[in-house]
């Protein structure tokens, strides 16, 4: 029995979206203690529980319907949401709206000595990235072709240790960029967190949830504006 009555929202376990995200439904007034070892932690005063998992596994929970609503970077939204196109696999959710944290932009970079017009300057060249899906369709975009690099971890030392001419990865001060002997050339995809739900009807009370929380959501980031 994979459905339940309670409203499943999925969040990013550890990392840079998980602190704003659990405040962020904290300050809806969902009250829940989290578990460092636990996946779920069940709200007290709804009937609301959440996932904690890897950034990466959010998009594909709410577009298969396990969990009802998730909060992820657009970034990894948009980028599952092409990897499923080419698949053939069901890739809709509904975007119910941005949110006012996790802003950062995936960026092409080269090592500084690098001569750098435009993207043509990649030409031909090898390119490590987490997000070949986004690097494919703004090349495509622009007619260059280029040779993948895949990495999940890591992308900015490639260049260095000779795996790769360029990158394409996520910044946001560009200090790590720095640090590795690179600079930004161009911005591919600016992002922000979200709060998507998954495709199709909600029961009803679990619909009558999702309105209570979207306009608190609603009420406390304009206060924060
Ligand atoms: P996980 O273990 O959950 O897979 P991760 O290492 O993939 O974590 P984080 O580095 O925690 O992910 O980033 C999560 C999200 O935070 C990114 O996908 C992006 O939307 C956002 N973000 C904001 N600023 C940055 C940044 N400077 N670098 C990377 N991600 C950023
Ligand atoms: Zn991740």
């Amino acid at each position: 029995m994979t459905t339940s009555n309670r409203l499943r929202i999925a969040i990013q376990k550890s990392g840079r979206l998980s602190k704003d995200s659990q405040q962020l439904l904290k300050s809806c007034g969902i009250k829940f203690n989290v578990n460092e070892q636990r996946l779920i932690a069940h709200a007290d005063n709804m009937p609301i529980d959440l996932l904690r998992v890897r950034d990466d596994d959010i998009p594909g929970l709410v577009m298969d319907g396990v969990v009802d609503l998730g909060i992820i970077g657009e970034n990894v939204l948009e980028e599952e949401q092409l990897e499923r196109e080419l698949i053939g696999k069901r890739a809709e959710v509904i975007k119910l709206r941005p949110l006012d944290f996790g802003a950062c932009r995936l960026s092409l970079a080269v090592p500084t000595e690098f001569a750098y017009q435009d993207a043509a300057s990649l030409e031909g060249l090898r390119i490590a990235t987490s997000y070949p899906n986004l690097l494919r369709r703004f090349m495509q975009n622009k007619g260059i072709s280029y040779q993948d690099c895949m990495l999940k971890g890591s992308v900015e030392v490639a260049p260095r240790a000779g795996l790769a001419d360029g990158i394409c990865d996520l910044v946001s001060t560009g200090a790590t960029l720095e640090a590795n002997g690179l600079y930004e050339t161009e911005v591919i995809f600016r992002s922000m967190a979200c709060l998507v739900q998954a495709p199709g009807e909600l029961s009803p009370s679990k619909q009558a949830l999702v309105d209570k929380i979207m306009s608190r959501v609603n009420g406390v980031v304009q206060a924060r504006e």
